[in-house]
């Protein structure tokens, strides 16, 4: 297939756009480098050994959007462009609401009036709210979230599944990812957050590069099994593998709109991905237990069945193959891509 990538110079988006290229697809990125750098370009090259075609643009802009969906033929598009920390979505819903809703819009209509009928969708697990039960089911409802980011995943997951509905042949794989870590085993691409990173595999990785002190574990009284919180961690090469997997699911899809939780269906600590980073890097990590943080949740991970089931789809990484692949882009890339 012939697929439009947007995002796909972050960090999902390119570890993606590799996997669809092994597997004999097209790729043509959109990205405006909001979050991500144009140096990550060269390094998709240099692995894939692929020219990969680029337009430079925010999707929000509505005019440039039809006129790539008018002058190029896609056949389905991942979509990944978004912002996503959650503490700033709090400082700026405003901005968190319009840049990812009107992304949305802006493809969903260009789509619609191109013929082109397939989509791929990031979503994430935090659209289960703060009392599905663990672990996580597709089927739960009511879907919420506890911050503006995580409500522009439900809004979206909504809006799609309105328009696939009254659109005939429109098809859409809503992916609820759970906590993506990892980096490709070549260590040439892999996560570059701005700023002081807000999630835990990236800031162990600075800790033990040396660009940050210390681990600050937030909190170490809840009911799981140390104490320490528990998530699903995935490695981002299987991720990968599942946007695939579902990509390739669409055309066989009965209903128009299906979601898959793409996780392991296992929690990890705090502690023990503390530990395993430990153990890749071969010594010690300074680390201290300080309070909870606001909004966290004790420990929920994926029940990944149906993506197994429906997909032919399963994560295949250790926690450990998580740690070392991690630690060779960090160690090889201390401070991330290059500007350029
Ligand atoms: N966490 C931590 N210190 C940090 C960042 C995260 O102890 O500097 C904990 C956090 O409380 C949670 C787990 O690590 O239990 C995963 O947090 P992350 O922000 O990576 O993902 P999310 O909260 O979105 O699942």
């Amino acid at each position: 297939m012939r697929v439009l990538v947007s995002g796909g110079a972050g960090y999902i988006g390119s570890h993606t756009v590799l996997a669809l290229l092994e597997h004999g697809h097209d790729v043509v990125i959109v990205d405006d480098f909001a979050n991500s750098k144009p140096t990550v370009l060269g390094r998709l090259e240099t692995l894939s050994g692929k020219t990969i075609p680029l337009h430079a643009f925010d999707l929000t802009d509505a005019d440039k959007t039809e006129h790539l969906f008018a002058s190029e033929k896609f056949d389905a598009v991942i979509h990944f462009a978004g912002f996503k920390a959650v503490g700033e979505s709090v400082e700026k819903p405003l901005d968190y609401y319009r840049n990812n809703l009107d992304s949305t819009f802006s493809l969903l209509r260009a789509m619609t009036r191109h013929g082109v009928d397939k989509l791929v969708f990031s979503s994430s697990a935090t659209v289960y709210g703060d009392t599905a039960p663990v672990p996580y089911h597709e089927d739960y409802e009511p879907l919420s979230a506890s911050s503006p980011y995580g409500r522009t995943k439900v809004m979206i997951e909504r809006v799609l599944t309105d328009v696939a509905t009254i659109t005939d042949g429109f098809r859409v794989a809503l992916l609820r990812y759970f906590n993506p870590v990892g980096a490709h085993p070549s260590g040439m691409i892999g996560e570059d957050p701005q700023g002081i990173p807000n999630n835990l595999m990236p800031f162990i990785a600075q800790v033990a590069v040396g660009r940050r002190d210390k681990l600050r574990v937030f909190g170490d009284d809840y009911p799981t099994k140390d104490g320490t919180g528990e998530r699903d961690y995935i490695h981002v090469m299987d991720l990968a593998a599942g946007h695939v997997a579902a990509l390739e699911h669409l055309p066989t899809m009965d209903e128009p709109v299906r979601a898959f939780n793409l996780g392991t269906g296992e929690g990890t600590s705090v502690l023990e991905l503390l530990h395993a980073f430990e153990r890749a890097v071969g010594h010690e990590l300074p680390y201290e237990v300080v309070e909870r943080r606001a909004g966290d949740l004790p420990a929920y991970w994926a029940d990944p069945t149906r993506a197994q089931q429906e997909l032919g789809w399963q994560a295949t990484h250790t926690i450990d193959d998580m740690c070392a692949d991690t630690w060779r882009w960090q160690s090889e890339n201390p401070n991330g891509f290059p500007e350029g």
